[in-house]
């Protein structure tokens, strides 16, 4: 089964915690094993699994990604819509995250959470859903 939801970002650049969403899509899929695909469909945004509980991490990997990628830095997209970093970053990062899934819930470490990092907001930004159920009775 697969479902979306849609989220609306503040600030340019940012960082969201989404696991309880996505894990309210796990649980309603009934699945008790499987895998989870959380893709974010837009260009110029990431889906990545690290700690929040210091939020600071977030807004870390935000500075390191604009020291090495600086904004507005003669980046050729940058004559079409002036995004060049933000769409340079989410390719490093990547779109989406595959988790596994154990007794009807996702598999995480203690520290780990599935984080939205936004890069050209404030923007409403959707989230693609996907769970793979496991073979029966594992
Ligand atoms: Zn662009």
């Amino acid at each position: 089964m697969s479902d979306s939801f849609t989220l609306e970002t503040s600030g340019s650049k940012g960082h969201l915690d989404i696991t309880e969403r996505v894990r309210a899509e796990v649980r309603r899929s009934g699945a008790k094993s499987g895998l989870c695909l959380v893709m974010v469909l837009h260009s110029t945004a990431a889906i990545v699994i690290n700690e929040h509980d210091d939020p600071n991490i977030g807004t870390d990997i935000i500075k390191a990604l604009d020291r090495a990628v600086p904004d507005h830095a003669g980046w050729l997209h940058d004559r079409i819509d002036d995004n060049a970093h933000a769409h340079i970053k989410a390719a490093i990062l990547g779109p989406s995250e595959l988790l596994p899934i154990r007794d009807g819930d996702l598999v995480l470490g203690s520290w780990q959470r599935i984080l939205l990092l936004e890069f050209d907001g404030p923007r409403k930004r959707q989230v693609h859903v996907e769970i793979l159920p496991g073979q029966r009775g594992r």
